[in-house]
């Protein structure tokens, strides 16, 4: 590091620490009101309101939902466009208990830390709040189609975790739900009549298990049947389920895909009935970008985060990798809970007011604005990322 971006370091820190009960009362605030998917009119208000207070160009309704929105900051012309994103989304009838509450007031202080920070060379900052992460079909693929990150070049996001870290891989994951229709008769005394959605569901269950075993060994595939049958004496007519498949590469993924596809339609031939299937989630992978994670993790030293660690082992699916599958991108996992406790459970939620809580997401705004002042300063950095990211893509479909 120069001497000049050490003390651009320095600055952007004070700047972070001073807006430290401003953004704690942000954080606060969106905890106390918790909304659902879709529903997150407060919490976006408030940060968009927040935005726009300080002079960035705020856009609401972005990318094609009512609680999403864009806030935009230019310095010069060129440079780096650089996401960063936030959720802002709680769980029905639980609050918090993943912490979204954090990530836009991080990314206020990230925001407005390198603005004050960086000297005079161009750049973009584009804030992008993205609602619905906890729903199946994971808001951020809605926004993507509707091309919301298309114009990015890197894109940054925060989480609050157990340890201090960076993901290199997450899972490509598709749902399905899938109804079967059959022919409802009286069980015992006209069975001859009736043909059973759910015997047609039971065939599925088996097929998958089969093919369970001719996959690759850290593929995933599981379901749930949510309507199994009517009445016990009655040929069951509708039966329902949802089904989900995941691997760490979205092309191999498809190719089990089509395999599942078959045994839908197998199921049905077996049993006379029909189905229909429709798609609730597609999330794609995240594709590996380790110039940008080290960078993460060299910064979070800087900010003396807590309980550094290495990459999660196994990791699960996120809206987010589905903009990383397109735009390079990483996320700092921050830590505020005890080691060991997850998202969603009580204890988690329980902490969502603490100073740990508070701390943490002054801890990820310092870490994303070094890491996006690093990115300002080098003017090689993005195109070096960009090269590991098409790298790293292309060895999916040699696999
Ligand atoms: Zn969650
Ligand atoms: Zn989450």
């Amino acid at each position: 590091m120069t001497n000049k971006s050490d003390d651009r370091k320095r600055k952007l820190i004070e700047t972070v620490d001073e807006l430290k009960s401003q953004l704690a009362a942000l954080s606060d605030f969106i905890y106390q009101h918790p909304e659902i998917g879709y529903q997150e009119y407060e919490a976006s208000k408030l940060l968009a309101g927040f935005f726009r207070a300080n002079g960035f160009t705020v856009e609401t309704g972005y990318g094609g939902l009512d609680t999403a929105f864009r806030a935009v900051y230019r310095q010069g012309s060129g440079g780096p466009r650089i996401g960063l994103l936030c959720e802002y989304d709680a769980i029905e009838n639980v609050g918090h208990a993943c912490a979204h509450h954090l990530q836009g007031p991080c990314m206020a202080g990230a925001a407005l830390a390198v603005r004050a920070a960086a000297g005079d060379r161009p750049y973009t900052l584009e804030i992008i709040g993205t609602p619905a992460e906890e729903m199946a079909e994971g808001g951020k693929n809605i926004m993507l189609e509707n091309g919301a990150f298309k114009d990015l070049d890197v894109a940054l996001m925060m989480h609050g975790s157990d340890t201090t870290t960076t993901d290199i891989k997450s899972m490509a994951c598709t749902q399905f739900a899938v109804t079967f229709t059959g022919v409802a008769a009286h069980a015992a005394i006209a069975p001859e009549k009736g043909r059973s959605a759910l015997e047609a569901l039971m065939l599925v269950f088996n097929g998958l298990a089969y093919l369970r075993g001719h996959v690759r060994d850290d593929a995933r595939i599981h379901g749930i049947i949510d309507n199994g049958g009517q009445a016990v004496n009655a040929i069951p007519e509708k039966a329902t389920a949802r089904i989900e498949v995941r691997a760490y590469d979205r092309p191999y993924l498809d190719e089990m895909i089509e395999r599942v596809q078959r045994i839908f339609a197998g199921a049905a031939l077996m049993t006379d009935t029909a189905y229909e299937v429709r798609r609730v989630g597609n999330f794609h992978n995240k594709i590996p970008v380790l110039t940008l994670n080290e960078l993460l993790m060299k910064n979070a030293e800087l900010a003396e985060a807590k309980a550094i660690a290495p990459p999660r082992e196994k990791t699960g699916s996120t809206d987010f990798a589905s903009v990383m599958y397109f735009v390079p991108g990483s996320c700092i996992r921050v830590a505020f809970v005890d080691k060991g406790v997850t998202a969603h459970s009580r204890e988690w939620l329980a902490k969502g007011l603490s100073d740990d809580a508070h701390e943490a997401l002054l801890t990820g705004a310092k870490i994303l604005a070094m890491t996006v002042l690093d990115l300002i300063e080098d003017g090689q950095a993005v195109r070096k990322i960009r090269a590991e990211f098409d790298r790293e893509k292309a060895k999916l479909t040699k696999n």
